[in-house]
């Protein structure tokens, strides 16, 4: 059996989450290996909607690259109840200063430039490569991959999805529900009279139906995403079951995880056929497809994120429906949250206890993401005909108010993620005094707000993260940069250009983490953090 040297983090999975780590810890100057069991990069893609904090997170580790130029803006939804446009929703900056755009932009092209910024710096996953199993002991990890190799590893990070082989190695529990019958996903390039500047979704008696339009590479201009709830396609089963026997010799399609679905591919383009025009109304004609597939909702939460020195993150860690564009944008924050805290304690530089801000921060997030986004499947599946009414006739109009719209445009973007009452954040009185005085409290997300360098030179709070931390001192601060243990890991000094004189640090995922008068106290603060790994 090889064994090979022993590296800093091992990261499994390279998706947008395991990606999104590997490029933070990175950032930091830690030693990564990416590891994938695909043999190549998924060309094929479930989520389509990145959020504003998942612009953000891709903003600061580098990542965002062009994917604004090559989205499509179509933040907007309207919902239909057969030809009558009933409800529609704005996706966008809610009136915050928001670092980049909402996106409609496939999973593939967010994995892209992802893969891009972790060339640049200096790694390439290891596609074709499994985890089978693995050990630990108090110093290490041995990951045993399916090529008969041994990865030794001081850290192993499992983003690797919902089935997580990572997750049941170490024994961490993932209760769940299926909260949904099967749903057609499908790319399909169509001839029909639909705007493609927003998304377009149908309720109607026997299931919802959504359609987005997609970038595509040739330019054509037609290509759609499809969602359809069709829980009368199980009766296909039974003749998908016969054709892989042999008798029409039609391959089943894959789910959207890429396990094999009981439906065939021609199945589900025959389904989506009938589908289009029985719900939208209108006359649709199928000019080919990019990709068929199907899923189910489950709705899964880990007990814990944690077990010594393996950690889990994204999908491996919580799974829900893909309503409301969560899943993805909960991996990269996930991601983010971890990087930085690894980093630290990967090099040597903080206790091993902040480690456990890292689930105490994010887990309770994951909880309230999946109780938004089973609520929103309840919803959309609306089984009972009272759900139905309520649904057709009482929400629909709801969702119409301009101030719901806000409210959901804010909810969805996950930019009001504050860890302020965590491990990591302050007291009761603190946050109430927030609260009440309507000002950031330490643990919020700060603004990417507009500051200079100290050589005078303009920029903006992100540019200036990337795996660093920041420190905000008054114009005519005088706080010396006190030296901490190692030179690098000092923050970036910046003055605010709107006058605010208190002084700020904040973390390298842009929260705020300390705030006082005089800014020379920070470092001592930021030293007791590290030994600790917990400020309260
Ligand atoms: C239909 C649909 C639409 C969606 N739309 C959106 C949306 O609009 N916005 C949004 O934010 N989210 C959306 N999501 C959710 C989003 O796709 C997922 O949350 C996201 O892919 C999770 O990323 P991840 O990196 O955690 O896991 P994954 O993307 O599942 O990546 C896991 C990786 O680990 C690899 N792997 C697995 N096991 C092993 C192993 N043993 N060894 C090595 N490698 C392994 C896999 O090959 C894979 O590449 C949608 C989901 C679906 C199903």
């Amino acid at each position: 059996m090889a064994v090979d040297d022993v590296t800093d983090v091992l990261v499994v999975g390279a998706g947008p989450t395991g990606l999104a780590l590997a490029c933070g810890l990175r950032l930091q100057g830690v030693g990564v290996r990416v590891i994938d069991r695909l043999p190549a990069p998924a060309t094929t893609s479930r989520a389509n909607f990145v959020h504003v904090r998942g612009s953000e997170v891709l903003a600061r580790l580098g990542a965002l690259g062009d994917l604004p130029q090559r989205s499509v803006r179509a933040m907007r939804i309207t919902t239909y109840l057969g030809d009558r446009p009933m409800m529609r929703i704005r996706f966008g900056d809610p009136g915050l200063r928001t670092a980049a755009p909402p996106m409609v932009v496939s999973q593939a092209l967010v994995e892209g430039e992802l893969r891009r910024r972790l060339a640049e710096l200096g790694v390439t996953p290891e596609w074709g490569v499994s985890l089978t199993a693995l050990t630990q002991d108090d110093d290490t990890v041995a990951a045993e991959l399916d090529d008969g190799r041994t990865v030794r590893t001081r850290w192993l990070v499992g983003c690797d999805g919902t089935a997580s082989a990572v997750r049941k190695a170490v024994g961490i529990n993932a209760p769940g529900v299926r909260l949904s019958e099967r749903f057609l996903l499908a790319d399909l390039h169509l001839d029909w009279d639909m705007d493609r500047t927003g998304t377009s979704g149908w309720v109607h008696p026997t299931g919802m139906l959504g359609a987005m339009p997609m970038p595509d590479d040739e330019g054509r201009g037609d290509l759609w995403r499809l969602i359809a709830y069709d829980p009368a396609s199980a009766e296909l089963e039974q003749t998908a079951d016969t054709s892989v026997a042999g008798t029409t010799g039609a391959p089943r399609a894959a789910d959207a995880y890429g396990r094999r679905s009981r439906l065939t591919e021609e199945q589900i383009l025959d389904r989506l056929r009938a589908i289009l025009p029985e719900r939208t109304g209108r006359d649709v004609r199928v000019l080919d497809s990019e990709w068929l597939s199907e899923f189910t909702i489950h709705r899964r939460l880990a007990d814990r994120y944690r077990r010594g020195r393996v950690l889990i993150a994204g999908d491996a860690a919580h799974a829900h429906a893909p309503f409301g564009g969560q899943g993805m944008l909960t991996g990269l924050g996930d991601a983010e949250n971890l990087a930085w805290k690894l980093a630290l304690v990967a090099r040597g530089r903080a206790s091993a206890t902040l480690l456990d801000t890292y689930e105490a921060e994010r887990r309770p997030l994951a909880t309230d993401v999946l109780r938004g986004t089973a609520n929103v499947t309840r919803v959309n599946v609306a089984r009972s005909p009272v759900g139905r009414f309520m649904r057709d006739h009482v929400l629909i109009r709801l969702f119409n108010q301009p101030w719901v719209q806000r409210w959901v445009t804010f909810t969805t973007s996950q930019l009001w993620v504050s860890y302020r009452s965590g491990p990591l954040g302050v007291g009761r009185a603190e946050r109430v005094a927030a609260r009440l005085g309507r000002r950031i409290c330490v643990g919020d997300r700060v603004p990417n707000l507009d500051c200079t360098r100290r050589d005078g030179t303009p920029t903006r709070l992100y540019a200036e993260l990337g795996g660093r931390w920041a420190l905000f001192v008054p114009p005519s601060g005088t706080a010396k940069a006190e030296p901490s243990a190692e030179p690098g890991d000092q923050p970036t000094r910046l003055t605010r250009t709107d006058g605010v004189a208190e002084a700020w640090l904040v973390r390298p995922d842009g929260h705020l983490a300390w705030r006082g008068a005089d800014p020379a106290s920070a470092t001592p603060w930021l030293a007791d953090l590290l030994r600790t790994g917990r400020t309260r």
